[in-house]
């Protein structure tokens, strides 16, 4: 590949709500797996997002809710940020393009292409609210439609007939700040000429990238260019957004198309201060935009013009945007409340945010729109994670642990078959690599699940627990490449299913593998240990069902998310524990200090392992034996070479270090707390 390295962005969500299940799946989810891909096979690459905070909608929204446009971003940034995180979505920075350095880059941008006069300065008549004095944006303005005369149309669409409109077609215009009738009045603004584009974009698209790009992509960019380019106004009469760099220009900001996907740039600059540029500039990055369809126009006609204009940087090399994802039949609606919010399902699947990352994979919407329904959710994670992949995984370490003591055992003598399927196993990575390398992650995935597939087959086939009464040498052979399929599943399913893999890791005991190791049947040596076997999937009740279809109508019927708070219920979801530390050692691996400790939390919940900062307050030796209080029932979570499951509790001391929780009176370990 004449690549060096990949920048991957995905769309920047608009600031004004928090995150659905068609958002994860139409852009952030396939960039994530993208991105792990790589990481894996030893690529270098960054995944760079960020929230659009700017455009007509999020000054809408403050004035509903009575709070400045700074307060509506912060707010939804925050929410939609901890989404991502909790969804184990790995961007290398998740920015906000109300950010300084944004706003610095986006105006120098502007100011590169009016220098080089790419321009048309235009002044048109505009609708102005005069008694709260400033022009109007076409969703600020209401009246009549002119077609089938509904009296609530907007100045850019009547949602009645789905006319679009000019505001000055509107029949009685009112303005939606005063209720009075706007005055026209003259205003001057700035257009990209994306006529004057249309040779350069035609060479760029439909020669360069005809067989490369999806066909979803290229249909739309082929209909667009065939119709003809015209000109756009960059600029708005706004106070909200990144002010226009020039003088005599006050009132007037970036329009939100223009300012957004600079957002990437200067998302870039943020993460890698010296080193940005090699990014943007070099011809050796692949550049590669993950979307939404609704957004095709911008990223590969409006921005790619627009880094044409600039001259200084790379163009897209691919735009892998996806298809709709509908939900039990319908278009997913925000203001219908039609949607499953990625908050509310942590609260009511906490640490299965994997399921939702399997359904939504093999849903994916990659070449025409696609359902979700929680009858398949059940249906996926019951007969596909639990009977499949968590059954072969399990089978393979019970039965390791019951008849050679958690070691893996020597493979002795190796049938055809056995022959057969190693070499069908060291396959599987440049086969699931061929779909991921064509952007087709469904296929990908069910190609993980088929390396499962065969090796329950494998399982059924030779049944070690019949075999150890009379042939233990075949057992072991058996449990051998079982064991090896279950660390190549370890590796082939994290770009999928990271809290999965990282659990299947920690079980196998086995140190980092790359992609290319998932081709080797040796990744496990003989004699070697493996940890606890824990389930990796637990089957769901069909309840959850009638609960997630009744909150979706109720949802319908209210017309609006739920916010996130918790409730006495959502609290009592945390399984908070006492537990007996039994081993306290030094993690030097970690970012900031601290200890790796061993805790028993009694019979039910066993032995659990946490990464505590609580070397500012206490040595090794003073942890061991203490009681302290734990969340166990959080998604592990990696740190480093370290898998940390549980969540030990403490309090913050004078200098914000921390001192732990303990109990004033003897107690057992595994007490809940109540
Ligand atoms: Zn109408």
């Amino acid at each position: 590949m004449k690549f060096k390295r990949h920048l991957i962005t995905a769309a920047l969500p608009y600031a004004n709500g928090p995150v659905h299940i068609g958002h994860l799946a139409g852009c952030y989810l396939p960039a994530d797996i993208y991105v792990r891909y790589l990481r894996s096979k030893g690529e270098e690459v960054i995944y760079v997002c960020g929230s659009d905070e700017h455009g007509v909608p999020i000054t809408i929204k403050a004035r509903q809710e009575n709070v400045s446009p700074q307060q509506v971003v912060d707010k939804y940034h925050g929410m939609m940020k901890e989404s991502f995180a909790a969804f184990g979505i790995s961007f290398d920075i998740y920015s906000r393009t109300s950010s300084t350095t944004h706003h610095r880059t986006a105006s120098d941008f502007f100011k590169v292409l009016y220098d080089k006069g790419i321009f048309a300065e235009k002044v048109t008549r505009q609708y102005f609210d005069e008694e709260q004095k400033q022009f109007l944006a076409d969703r600020y303005i209401t009246g009549t439609c002119p077609r089938c005369g509904y009296e609530n149309a907007y100045g850019d669409q009547c949602e009645k007939c789905g006319t679009s409109l000019n505001p000055t077609d509107l029949v009685n215009p009112k303005s939606a700040l005063s209720g009075k009738t706007p005055v026209l009045r003259e205003t001057r603004h700035w257009f990209l000429p994306l006529d004057q584009f249309q040779e350069k974009l035609s060479a760029y698209i439909l020669r360069d990238h005809k067989e490369d790009w999806k066909a979803n992509v290229y249909g739309q960019c082929k209909s667009w260019l065939d119709e003809g380019l015209q000109p756009r106004a960059v600029t708005r009469d706004l106070d909200w957004g990144v002010k226009v760099p020039l003088p005599g220009a006050d009132g007037k900001v970036l329009y939100v198309w223009f300012d957004a996907p600079i957002g990437y740039i200067s998302a870039t600059k943020e993460l890698l201060p010296e080193g940005w540029e090699k990014y943007w500039k070099s011809n050796e990055t692949r550049l590669l935009h993950f979307i939404g369809k609704d957004n095709i126009v911008f990223h590969c006609i409006v921005f790619p013009a627009m880094l044409m204009a600039h001259g200084d940087f790379i163009l897209p090399e691919n735009v892998p945007a996806n298809e709709f994802l509908n939900l039990e039949g319908e278009k997913i609606s925000t203001s219908r409340n039609w949607a499953v919010w990625l908050h509310e399902y942590l609260l009511d699947f906490p640490g299965k945010q994997d399921i939702l990352r399997y359904v939504l994979c093999s849903n994916m919407p990659e070449t025409k729109d696609n359902d979700f329904s929680w009858k398949d959710f059940l249906a996926k994670n019951n007969n596909e994670l639990v009977a499949i992949l968590g059954n072969f995984v399990n089978r393979t370490i019970v039965l390791t642990q019951k008849y050679f003591q958690g070691r893996v055992p020597h493979a002795e003598i190796l049938t055809s078959a056995d022959l057969h399927l190693l070499r069908e196993i060291s396959a599987y990575p440049s086969k699931i690599a061929g779909c991921l390398d064509r952007f087709r992650f469904r296929e990908a995935l069910a190609e993980v699940m088929n390396l499962a597939r065969a090796g329950n087959k494998y399982l059924a086939d030779n049944e070690p627990w019949k075999a150890i009464k009379n042939d233990e040498v075949r057992v072991k052979t058996v449990l051998n490449i079982c064991l090896q399929i279950s660390a190549n599943l370890s590796v082939l399913m994290e770009p999928f299913l990271p809290f999965t893999a990282t659990r299947l890791t920690s079980i196998l005991q086995m140190p980092a593998r790359r992609w290319a190791d998932a081709s080797r049947t040796d990744n496990l040596p003989d004699g070697h240990l493996l940890g606890e076997a824990v389930l990796l999937f637990e089957k769901l009740e069909s309840s959850i069902i009638e609960k997630q279809m009744d909150k979706l109508s109720a949802g319908k019927k209210s017309g609006g998310h739920t916010e996130p708070g918790a409730s006495i219920t959502d609290f009592q979801k945390l399984d908070i524990r006492v537990g007996k530390i039994i081993q306290a050692e030094d993690f030097p691996e970690a970012q900031k200090p601290a200890y790796k400790l061993r805790i028993d939390f009694g019979k039910e919940i066993g032995i659990r392992t946490s990464s505590a900062r609580l070397c500012a307050n206490y040595t090794k030796e003073q942890l061991k034996g203490r009681m302290i209080l734990a969340v166990v029932n959080l998604p592990p979570r990696k740190v480093g070479p370290f898998v940390s499951e549980v969540l030990t509790l403490g309090l913050p001391d004078k200098n914000n270090e921390c001192i732990l929780v303990e109990p004033e009176k003897s107690v057992e370990a595994g007490g809940r707390l109540f």
